[in-house]
């Protein structure tokens, strides 16, 4: 008897603890087990952060062919560009969405047709499907702006800011944007951009990957009961995307400013995210970041669909960290700079400027000196502790055309570890502007352009050691010439 009693008891022990074990697997959230297959639902047609109008026009045709979305033209551009809606679901609440209404904002125009793919697709999240079908009916504007975004702009071809444009509505893709809010009276709304890169999650060395907003509808910056659900909306987007990317969240400065359409929809009484994605460290193309916004607009649908967001407290906003400019993309600390025989020790903030290159489908960088001085409250992408180096101007090689066309990387980067970072040619002009698959700049002239360090001079310098290159700054670049040789996006023509 008592025997007995112990092996039942042994035996509820265990069916318990098995129990808990399955309870703890079916913890992970289906939104977190599709970020575990994104890639199943990745637009690979989608390549890089320079998607043109045409591409949308080939993938909103393809979502067409899935049955599951109504779509219509709600306007054209200046330049006669159609803007597309794409109504998907059936359900009680109205969501609308909009991207790229800055033509050079194009991450979550990427991130929008990956959702596609995962809405009209027919795996194991099938009853994530249904939920959102059942329960919302969402109203997508993929790419706002077609004439900015085919070249890379942020204006249309008016020159007008749309996000300036709410109250006039003098752009054709700002009244259509109206028109159609006007039309559905959405409940909620999102507001999808791209920020600087160089913004920081609060005073930390995070970059601000993902910025929110719930924007303000007044001047007194009031809360009500359409900007509160906007709020607990971010709310349960920052639950989630801290999983993922820890640290880089932050949230924008909420000044009222009626010519925002944020600001005017909040005010209309449609609750209004705004989500601004900025940089993360080795993400140039903004492709993990693409990523990062699929979950997190997945992550706020299936929360409105369930209404879940309404648990959210809303004094948790004021835990999320202000957007602070005070990263650059290369922080050197402490080096030693000579300028005009005088030595002395300073932090250099340098950043890469942005060069679009042909047909506004890729684009350079351009490294400048960008500050001087004390950086303790600024951060680097990449970061050197200089205290033991000096900075000093690359020298020029002279070489004739010929000996550069024939020139290997195994020599550039030799060349580079002798205190070269330009060559000359000996017997012709050689051409301006960005170079690719070169580690050597190129110049007419017989010194390099930084005569000393200073703000505004190109970032194209060594740091030396007792006289000796340890690191070369190319174009804005840090390399370390004690490691393998390493690729730049591209050199320069002076
Ligand atoms: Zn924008």
């Amino acid at each position: 008897m008592r025997l007995q009693t112990i092996f039942l008891t042994v035996f509820l022990i265990i069916s318990v603890s098995i129990v808990a074990a399955q309870d703890s697997v079916q913890v992970k959230k289906d939104v977190d087990r599709v970020w575990d297959n994104y890639e199943l639902y990745h637009e690979t047609s989608i390549k890089n952060r320079f998607v043109k109008h045409s591409d949308v026009q080939q993938l909103i045709q393809k979502n067409i062919n899935s049955g599951l979305f109504i779509t219509e033209e709600i306007g054209r551009s200046i330049k006669g560009r159609s803007i597309n809606h794409l109504t998907y679901g059936r359900g009680k609440t109205k969501v609308l969405l909009w991207s790229q209404m800055h033509g050079d904002e194009s991450t979550a125009t990427m991130a929008l047709f990956d959702l596609f793919n995962f809405l009209t697709g027919i795996d194991e999240f099938d009853s994530l499907r249904k939920m959102i079908r059942d329960n919302l009916e969402l109203h997508f504007v993929p790419m706002l702006n077609p004439d900015g975004a085919q070249e890379w702009k942020r204006r249309n071809d008016q020159e007008i800011d749309i996000n300036r444009d709410a109250r006039l509505l003098v752009s054709p893709e700002g009244r259509a944007l109206m028109n159609i809010a006007k039309n559905i009276q959405p409940e909620i709304g999102f507001n999808l951009h791209d920020q600087s890169t160089l913004y920081a999650a609060g005073r930390t060395d995070k970059s601000a990957t993902i910025s929110f907003l719930a924007p303000a509808y007044n001047y007194p910056k009031d809360m009500n009961a359409s900007r509160k659900i906007a709020t607990q909306l971010i709310l349960t987007m920052n639950d989630a995307l801290q999983t993922k990317i820890p640290g880089n969240i932050a949230k924008y400065d909420d000044a009222f400013d009626p010519r925002c359409f944020g600001d005017t929809f909040q005010a209309m009484g449609i609750s209004t995210i705004l989500i601004e994605s900025g940089g993360f460290k080795a993400d140039p193309e903004k492709q993990y970041i693409r990523k990062i916004n699929f979950y997190a607009l997945l992550t706020a649908l299936e929360s409105i669909a369930k209404k879940s967001y309404i648990s959210q407290s809303l004094s948790n906003y004021e835990l999320i960290p202000e957007n602070s400019r005070s990263l650059y993309d290369l922080v050197i600390r402490n080096v030693s700079i000579n300028k005009e025989g005088i030595s002395f020790r300073t932090n250099l903030g340098i950043n890469l400027s942005q060069i679009k290159g042909p047909a506004f489908a890729s684009m350079s960088y351009n490294g400048r000196i960008e500050e001087l001085g004390d950086l303790e409250l600024s951060y680097g992408y990449h970061e050197i502790e200089a205290s033991q180096l000096s900075l000093i101007p690359g020298k020029v090689k002279l070489l004739l055309k010929s000996e550069w066309d024939k020139l290997t990387q195994e020599e550039e980067f030799q060349l580079v570890k002798e205190g070269y970072l330009f060559v000359k040619w000996l017997d012709a002009k050689s051409p301006a502007g960005p170079l690719s698959n070169r580690l050597l700049n190129l110049t007419n002239n017989e010194i390099g352009p930084l005569k000393a360090a200073g703000i505004g001079q190109q970032a194209q310098f060594l740091l030396t050691r007792e006289g000796k290159p340890e690191f070369a700054v190319i174009n804005g670049y840090l390399l370390n010439l004690n490691q393998d040789i390493q690729q730049l996006p591209n050199v320069f023509g002076y």
